[in-house]
């Protein structure tokens, strides 16, 4: 890739999807996978860096690059798809930690999300159980070795491996003469660093950094970025006039 190649770099839920009150159920905005697939056109790399597994993000966006669980998983545009060597080994420990979260919360209103290598309790439905449910997840990983992501209503355990969204996202950019990041939750403030650390390494490096504005993560990201828009109808929006602007 030549090094003035551009970037396009989304999040997923909260970002090109509104939130959904069961993570299965969430879709794109109106018109997300044609403005994504018309900025592919005219733009060089248009990927997605979730914490959703890329089976899931396939059925929205084959043809994209993917980088699922926060990049422990990563899926080329072919449909080939890498698993982090350091994570594979933990399969095991998460499926016992994925029984043991459903035989916990079964019939509480928190909802448990098989991912893989990773898995989710979201408490979006029961709020006034969050800690309970934090308090949970923060003693599973003391006593499996997972480490813990906290989200929007949500928290994850996941192979203690030190790939973020950070680390994908600099790996990504390393790559590109610029880059667009737009997410909306706390994870996405490391893909924002990555973007700032570039411009601190390479100068002619240039990085905009979108929040996608929500009141429960969204002022802390709206601060670390460059502009905020107000809802994944508006990213894609944005993504339309970017690839008009472009082509
Ligand atoms: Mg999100």
């Amino acid at each position: 890739m030549p090094a003035a190649a551009r970037g396009f770099l989304f999040d997923f839920d909260g970002t090109l999807s509104p939130i959904a009150l069961e993570a299965s159920a969430a879709q794109p905005a109106p018109g997300t996978a044609d403005a994504l697939a018309a900025l592919h056109r005219v733009a060089g790399a248009v990927l997605i860096v979730s914490a959703r597994p890329v089976s899931f993000l396939r059925r929205h966006f084959a043809g994209l690059e993917l980088y699922g669980l926060y990049g422990l998983e990563h899926a080329l545009p072919d449909g080939q798809v890498v698993v982090d060597p350091e994570a594979e080994p933990w399969r095991p420990v998460v499926a016992d930690t994925l029984a043991a979260a459903q035989a916990e919360f079964a019939g509480t209103g928190a909802l448990v999300e098989e991912k893989g290598l990773s898995l989710a309790v979201h408490y979006r439905a029961v709020p006034q159980r969050g800690e309970k449910v934090r308090a949970w997840a923060a003693a599973q990983a003391e006593r499996t070795g997972l480490w813990v992501q906290d989200g929007r209503m949500v928290v994850e355990l996941k192979p203690p491996v030190r790939l973020d969204k950070g680390t994908t996202v600099a790996r990504v950019v390393h790559q590109l003469g610029s880059a667009w990041y737009v997410g909306d939750d706390v994870s996405d403030l490391e893909a924002f660093g990555a973007l700032a650390a570039e411009r601190t390494r390479r100068p002619a490096f240039l990085g905009v950094r979108v929040a996608v504005a929500n009141p429960e993560s969204g002022g802390a990201l709206a601060q670390a970025a460059d502009f905020s828009v107000e809802s994944p109808e508006d990213v894609v929006k944005l993504v339309t006039e970017v690839a008009t602007a472009l082509g």
